[in-house]
């Protein structure tokens, strides 16, 4: 990169700020989805909005691609850095600025953890998105991806949570999307911009909506010959008209790697239920009354309720770790992200099965399984000729097998780098162009991670119609589109 440009952006965030070495640049040449990787040419760590707002400005007149960065953990490659770009990392604007408890809400900067938002008003609100990711993740990646976790199905994904933004616009100016109420006149673009993916600008304050913790909360464990007969108790829980706070499946695979990662002391079955309730004492006790009855009737062979806290802990740490409990029993794995209707999981759990006996792989399964949200888990060795390959292979097919499904490409982890080839799968050109209209508005010189979510660019002012090629393409980022 031009010395005349890293010296402009040392001289908005110091010496200290500025990665410019190629082993400093290696921490950031992937995020969690680590079969794709860039170097960016530089990676800036401002400290404040303006710093921000001065990076962008610069990247804005020299026409720099750059990409926001939290912490990293996602899985699709949103924070992939874009050839001939920066990574703007947001991990030094990590203050909680405001704890407002009488209005339910906190003010942080993007590169807040999310579970700090919660140690910041436990014991009586918490932050209700939760990612099993929650201790390293950061807002700012939350909001980009529009998280979710396993209690989602009752308290809504982070989209219900983020009241306000404020946004550093990919020419440098700075806008306030939302704002410290609900119920604002206009366009939702605060609804917009969560789940953008870093296509439409860098937040740089957030303002998220607290829950006030429930009298009671508490969790049972079930234990299933199959994921089918689990599959049939969370229907059936869900038609009794029971909304837990959580309802999460593994499999068999999924369990034996979590025991022997974090020993959570899961019975060895074929399918494992964790059902959580909260709410009014009495209300939990009486639905969980229902929910093992149903539990029983599906062929729950052993049914514990966690008797403390601790227990609860220990029964949610197994399931939290589980994605990273993979590497106690494969050496590579690539976690996949699908949503299927609840009524088609035995189907679509029968055909993952085929499809992965068919490549020879193995594939463990961890869901949300109250909203249909799957995470096959692929596991392969990279180190063995076209296991990769295979194995990338095979989590396209399980993507397919859910959109034929009716489900979609993503539950929560974004389409990124990784799955922008599948979109026109689910949207029609019309859908796709109208969404690429919207972030044409926002960055009519597609600078803001710029190669991202969509499977072919368009420019601003274009008439719906065949897509034009971008000036960056022929400057050498074209092989990624
Ligand atoms: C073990 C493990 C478990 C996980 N479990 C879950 C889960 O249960 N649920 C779930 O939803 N996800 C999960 N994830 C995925 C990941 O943690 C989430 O997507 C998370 O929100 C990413 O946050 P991050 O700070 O790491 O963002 P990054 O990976 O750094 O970035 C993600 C995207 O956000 C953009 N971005 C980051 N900061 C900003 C900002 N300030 N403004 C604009 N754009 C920005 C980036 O450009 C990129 O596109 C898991 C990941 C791992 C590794």
């Amino acid at each position: 990169m031009d010395t005349r440009i890293l010296d402009r952006f040392r001289a908005i965030v110091g010496g200290d700020g500025l990665l410019t070495e190629p082993e400093q640049l290696r921490t950031y040449e992937c995020d969690g989805l680590t079969n794709f990787r860039v170097l960016p040419s530089a990676v800036v760590l401002p400290t404040s909005t303006e710093q921000v707002q001065a990076v962008v400005r610069v990247c804005h007149e020299a026409r720099i691609p750059f990409v926001a960065r939290g912490s990293g953990t996602g899985l699709s490659g949103g924070a992939l850095p874009i050839e001939h770009g920066i990574v703007i990392s947001l991990t030094r604007m990590n203050r909680i600025l405001e704890v407002d408890i009488s209005n339910a809400r906190v003010v942080v900067e993007p590169g807040v953890l999310n579970l700090s938002v919660t140690q910041a008003v436990w014991p009586h609100y918490f932050y209700a998105p939760d990612p099993s990711s929650q201790q390293v993740c950061s807002i700012g990646g939350n909001v980009a991806e529009n998280s979710g976790g396993a209690h989602c199905l009752k308290y809504g994904f982070t989209t219900t949570h983020v009241l306000g933004l404020e946004v550093v616009l990919p020419d440098g100016s700075l806008v306030h999307l939302g704002g410290p109420t609900l119920d604002r006149p206009g366009y939702d673009l605060c609804g917009v911009f969560v789940g953008s993916e870093g296509t439409l600008g860098i937040a740089t304050k957030v303002i998220l909506r607290v829950v006030r913790r429930p009298a009671l909360i508490q969790t049972l464990l079930a234990a299933f010959h199959s994921t089918n007969e689990a599959g049939a108790a969370v229907s059936g829980i869900i038609a009794a008209g029971v909304l837990p706070a959580a309802i999460e499946m593994m499999d068999n695979l999924a369990i034996r790697a979590a025991e022997a990662a974090v020993h959570p002391n899961y019975p060895d079955c074929g399918g494992l239920l964790l059902v959580e309730l909260d709410g009014p004492a009495a209300e939990v006790a009486a639905l969980m009354v229902q929910v093992r009855a149903i539990c029983t009737s599906c062929g729950a062979w052993e049914i514990r309720l966690a008797q403390s806290e601790e227990e609860r802990a220990a029964v949610w740490k197994g399931r939290k770790a589980a994605f990273a409990a993979m590497g106690r029993i494969s050496p590579n794995y690539i976690v996949q992200d699908g949503v299927i209707p609840r009524t088609a999981l035995p189907e679509v759990m029968s055909e993952i099965e085929r499809l992965s006996g068919q490549a020879g792989l193995r594939v463990a399964n961890v869901f949300h399984a109250g909203d249909g949200n799957l995470h096959p888990l692929v596991l392969y060795d990279a180190r063995i000729e076209g296991q990769e390959g295979r194995a990338e292979r095979l989590a396209f097919s399980i993507l397919e097998l859910c959109v034929k499904a009716g489900g979609s490409i993503t539950g929560e982890h974004g389409v990124g780098e990784e799955k922008k080839a599948f979109m026109p799968v689910m949207f029609a050109e019309p859908d796709l162009d109208t969404m690429q209209r919207v972030r044409c508005a926002f960055d009519p010189e597609r600078l803001s991670n710029p190669t991202k979510v969509f499977p072919r660019p368009r420019l601003c002012a274009e008439k719906t119609g065949p897509y034009q090629p971008h000036p960056l393409e022929t400057a050498g980022i074209a092989q990624l589109f």
